[in-house]
């Protein structure tokens, strides 16, 4: 049976993470995305079941109480998102290893419950200026977002030494060679 290990990237939105996680899906077949659900709408040139399963609180609400999901949050004011067993366990089966995209909590949620199995790695922008610059020149955010995901980003970084690698994305082909010699190390052990 092909061992259980997860992959879990962490970090305060804005820092790169979506950028870094689809060099390293496009460098190891053997990793596969773990397509979280959520109740945020879609942004534009997002799809169902690829970049999330989008639901309404209602649906969400009931997974909750099917006990569908191996961690669950809101992580922003009346946005829930989480990680289905359903989803790891699809992965596994297929012989491949999960990669969770996950807030802080949710990352130190599923480090708990696969203490042996998970390889968890937090991604630090810069500075929160260059977070901030980052978040704006990508353009998905209302001033009022915004400055919920710095305040939020603040807060996630004092839980960075709680993770077992952080990688520094200031130069993003250095970070990417950092992450992927990360994940190789930990799925050749
Ligand atoms: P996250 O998933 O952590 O919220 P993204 O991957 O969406 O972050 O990155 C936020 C923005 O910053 C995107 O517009 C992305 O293209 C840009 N970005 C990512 N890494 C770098 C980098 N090393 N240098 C400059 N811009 C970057
Ligand atoms: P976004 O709305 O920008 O796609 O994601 C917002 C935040 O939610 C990101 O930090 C992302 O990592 C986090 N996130 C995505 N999926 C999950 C999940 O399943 N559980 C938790 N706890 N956080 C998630």
């Amino acid at each position: 049976m092909i061992s259980e290990k997860i992959i879990i990237i962490t970090a305060p939105s804005g820092s790169g993470k979506t950028t870094l996680v689809k060099r390293v899906l496009a460098a190891y077949p053997k990793v596969a995305f773990s397509v979280s659900a959520c109740t945020r709408k879609p942004r534009p040139g997002e799809e169902h079941a690829r970049d999330y399963y989008f639901y309404t609180d209602t649906e969400f609400q009931r997974m909750i109480e099917d006990d569908a999901f191996v961690e669950w949050e809101m992580v922003y004011t009346g946005k829930y998102y989480g990680t289905l067993k359903s989803e790891l366990n699809r992965i596994w089966n297929s012989g491949r290893f999960p990669l969770v995209d996950i807030d802080v909590n949710g990352a130190l949620a599923i480090q708990k419950r696969h203490p042996r199995t998970a390889l968890s790695i937090f991604i630090q922008a810069p500075s929160i200026d260059i977070l901030r610059e980052r978040l704006l020149l990508r353009g998905t955010e209302t001033p009022q977002t915004l400055e919920e995901r710095i305040d939020k980003a603040k807060f996630e970084l004092t839980f960075a030494n709680q993770f077992d690698k952080i990688v520094v994305n200031d130069d993003l082909d250095k970070a990417t060679e950092e992450l992927i010699a990360i994940v190789e190390g930990f799925l050749s052990a």
